[in-house]
């Protein structure tokens, strides 16, 4: 797993989709996930030559400060989290699909833990839970996982949001994909892309 080339896929990801990213967030947030996400991820990518130079597990703690500084909104914290905590899970671990998948698992309860929230609550939980679970249930079928995430994106559409901006517009908010759940599967692409180049 090269891990230099998974970040910069995930970065371009982001950028490349922040127009949509942001319009997600208009219809039921304030316009600016896309602006923020993007924002982070071009800092993330500034620092590719310093990132490729660490272990990968280092690097993934360093992305997650990035973004804890840079993302901003409710997201950056959380995103932050869940790179930090992927990356303090897989310290001295090989990168072999089953430890990157309880490694995954564990950051994901880690951006619950830090939200107070849980999948079902139209956040980026409900990408982000489903594909750890089926991750750690079959590690090796992680090709399978990007569809898995956009479908569970596409199910936050009808959802009521519960956490976040989105939740103050109570049943206002059906109707419309959550935004961080459209990122979480934007970055899922990204990293199964790298992956399958080996
Ligand atoms: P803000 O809402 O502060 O403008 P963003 O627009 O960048 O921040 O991010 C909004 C996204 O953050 C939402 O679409 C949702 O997926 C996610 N989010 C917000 N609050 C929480 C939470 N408590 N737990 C999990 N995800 C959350
Ligand atoms: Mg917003």
């Amino acid at each position: 797993m090269d891990m230099e080339k998974t970040i910069e896929r995930c970065c371009d990801a982001i950028i490349e989709n922040a127009g949509l990213l942001t319009d997600l967030d208009r219809a039921i947030g304030d316009a600016d996930h896309g602006i923020n996400m993007e924002r982070g991820f071009k800092a993330v990518k500034e620092k590719l030559p310093e990132l490729a130079g660490l272990e990968p597990a280092e690097a993934l703690v360093e992305t997650g400060k990035v973004l804890v500084m840079t993302v901003g909104g409710a997201s950056g914290p959380l995103f932050g989290t869940w790179a930090m905590s992927l990356g303090k899970a897989l310290d001295g671990k090989e990168l072999s699909p089953g430890e990157v998948a309880a490694a995954f698992a564990e950051a994901v309860d880690a951006v619950a833990k830090r939200g107070k929230s849980h999948q079902g609550q139209k956040t980026m939980l409900d990408v982000l839970f489903p594909v750890a679970e089926r991750f750690k249930e079959s590690p090796g079928d992680w090709a399978a996982l990007p569809q898995l995430a956009q479908e569970c994106a596409e199910a936050t559409v009808p959802m009521q949001a519960q956490r976040g901006r989105a939740s103050f517009l109570g049943e206002r908010s059906v109707g419309h994909m959550d935004p961080g759940s459209k990122s979480s599967a934007l970055l899922v692409e990204a990293a199964v892309s790298a992956l399958a180049d080996g």
